[in-house]
């Protein structure tokens, strides 16, 4: 087996080895098909197989209901900014949506909504707060959920499950009868924590992930949508765009972007054999835990998001002596640690833990994070 350096990239990030190996037997000639997964027609025996099952695992990993349509679609969530409003904003004529601003993606997700109607802000962790006798800066917390306020005739309320710059995650999504608008959908972007712990469909109208996250390569946008909120498109919407004829064909509507959908299929069946969204849920809460205490008892190193809302999958952390930076990250690259440079948004460095990064990485991490701070600390 080869050894690779531990890789802590954002996105597009580190693959299970076993799903890349995989796809290397496979790419010249797929199971003795004679041909490349690239070079199938998308609507052949072949491809079709290799997208059913990619449905079906899917569905089963995170046990999606009947009421759910999957679709595999392009853009990444960035073009579901958009999407979103395109095809639920007019629903019954409301023309209104609400979002909860939570750092960097919910606000850009904000921004392009503001083109398709009226956009309200439900709840902000923008400025600066005092918790608990301590300070969080912008983005650094979140306002608990009985504080939000959400419009009962809104089209839906959108917010992000895990911002992957600032490194805040909402693990428990609201019940929208608690926030007073039963009727309104829950629309999440879970582009950076899909298939790391259970989804609660009953709560949710919508789920939308960029694939290169957690799931598979860049290239592919999962999007689950309850079927009663399809079929409301703005009449400007692009074709490919509209939820509607996308799900009546299969996500088939035009060419689907068939090596990307291929290699996520390959991620499920890696999830499948070890464990499924349950072992995964348990391993991302071990391994941030890990890395959260050791930062926490650390003199050098802090993480300065709020405990409650920290993310399991993106570990934004500073050196206290930030003229340490440069040396902190030649060093780390060095020792087989990449890609730990912070979002230049935040500064820093961030640590991703997604599925296909094992303990031993982040116990390898900690190793030279020790090692560093007795060097320079
Ligand atoms: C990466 C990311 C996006 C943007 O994804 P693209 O595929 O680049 O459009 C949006 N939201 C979240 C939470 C992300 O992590």
């Amino acid at each position: 087996m080869t050894t690779r350096p531990w890789n802590f990239a954002a996105g597009p990030s580190t693959l299970p080895l076993e799903v890349l190996q995989q796809a290397a037997a496979d790419l010249c000639d797929w199971q003795g098909s004679g041909t490349s997964v690239m070079e199938m027609s998308h609507r052949g025996k072949h491809y079709s197989r290799i997208r059913d099952e990619a449905e079906a695992d899917l569905r089963t990993l995170l046990a999606v209901p009947d009421d759910f349509e999957v679709l595999f679609m392009q853009g990444g969530a960035s073009a579901q900014n958009a999407l979103i409003p395109l095809n639920l904003i007019g629903r019954g004529g409301l023309g209104r949506a609400d979002y909860v601003l939570s750092g960097h993606w919910a606000r850009k997700s904000f921004n392009e909504a503001k083109r398709y109607g009226d956009i309200a802000v439900a709840a902000t962790a923008e400025s600066s707060v005092e918790l608990d006798g301590r300070t969080y800066g912008s983005w650094c917390w979140m306002p608990a959920q009985d504080q939000w306020h959400v419009r009962p005739d809104a089209a839906y309320l959108h917010l992000c499950a895990n911002e992957t710059i600032g490194g805040v995650e909402q693990a428990v999504m609201p019940d929208m009868a608690d926030l007073g608008a039963p009727d309104v959908p829950l629309v999440a972007d879970m582009s950076s924590n899909i298939l790391s712990r259970p989804i609660d469909f009953s709560r949710l109208g919508v789920v939308y992930a960029g694939a290169q996250k957690n799931a598979g390569p860049a290239g592919v946008t999962l999007v689950f949508v309850r079927k009663d909120l399809i079929g409301h498109a703005q009449p400007h919407c692009p074709s490919v765009f509209d939820y509607a004829p996308v799900a009546g064909a299969q996500s088939m509507f035009n060419t689907p972007p068939t090596f990307a959908i291929y290699m996520a299929g390959l991620v499920f069946k890696w999830l499948l054999k070890h464990g499924g969204v349950s072992a995964m849920d348990a391993a991302s809460a071990r391994k941030s835990r890990t890395l959260y205490d050791y930062l926490d008892g650390s003199a050098l190193y802090e993480n300065r998001i709020h405990p409650a809302v920290r993310s399991r999958m993106n570990v934004p952390f500073f050196l206290r002596d930030e003229s340490l930076n440069a040396t902190f990250l030649a060093e780390s690259e060095s020792a087989g640690l990449l890609a730990l440079k912070g979002h230049k948004a935040v500064g820093g460095m961030r640590a991703s833990l997604y599925n296909a990064m094992p303990l031993q990485g982040v116990q390898a991490l900690i190793g030279f994070l020790q090692d560093f701070e007795a060097r320079h600390g």
